[in-house]
């Protein structure tokens, strides 16, 4: 897939949030998940940092200093890629492929070590929520974050509800409540396959 469906941010090419869930926006951090040459678009935390910040699942500080201490330890930036790009695998798998019971079996754990690294907090009105609270390892929190938007999804209807972009090159995916929706974005895989079809249609006449 070309960089149209990305926008630069930070120095960061950024996948276009087409999804309607972070956690499906998680598994658009990588596009041709059909085709033999994939385009990644996480490729160290600081990347995983500035694209967690940009759909909200964290704030600027924590993007920044995830980002920081990757500089500063850079294996356990690696490291901590390593397994937010095997979730990925994992979440894409158990939300086109159901069952896929190992892949759920270990999205599962990432789920049981991230909530186990969460705390109940009252806010202001009253409401109690899960968070990651500030002691949380400033590189992995993005991935934890992104971890718990996941387990967020998969617990709602809308995970049985989830289409892939049938282009090859994308794949990408998105909630289709209504079923009605066949593309990532009109704007760019649909207008792809219109072109497509054109042209096959000329070189046939
Ligand atoms: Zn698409």
């Amino acid at each position: 897939v070309a960089d149209v469906a990305s926008v630069l941010v930070d120095g960061v090419r950024v996948p276009l949030a087409v999804g309607g869930h972070p956690a499906l926006d998680f598994c658009n951090t990588r596009a041709g998940w059909g085709s033999g040459s994939p385009k990644e678009y996480l490729h160290g935390v600081r990347e995983l940092a500035v694209w967690a910040r940009e759909v909200d699942l964290v704030t600027p500080a924590q993007a920044a200093r995830a980002a920081r201490a990757a500089v500063a330890d850079p294996a356990g930036g690696a490291a901590v890629v390593a397994r937010a790009l095997a979730f990925r695998t994992d979440l894409y798998a158990v939300l086109t492929r159901p069952p896929a019971h190992a892949a759920f079996e270990r999205v599962a754990e990432a789920a049981r070590l991230a909530a186990a690294s969460s705390v109940l907090r009252r806010g202001l009105d009253g409401i109690a929520e899960w968070r990651l609270p500030a002691e949380t390892d400033p590189m992995e929190l993005p991935y934890l974050a992104v971890v718990r938007a996941a387990t967020d999804l998969l617990t709602e209807p809308a995970a049985t509800t989830v289409s892939a972009c049938p282009m090859p090159d994308c794949g990408w995916l998105f909630a289709n409540p209504t079923g009605r929706r066949r593309w990532c974005s009109m704007a760019w895989c649909g207008n792809r396959s219109k072109a497509r079809r054109f042209a096959a249609r000329v070189r046939d006449a």
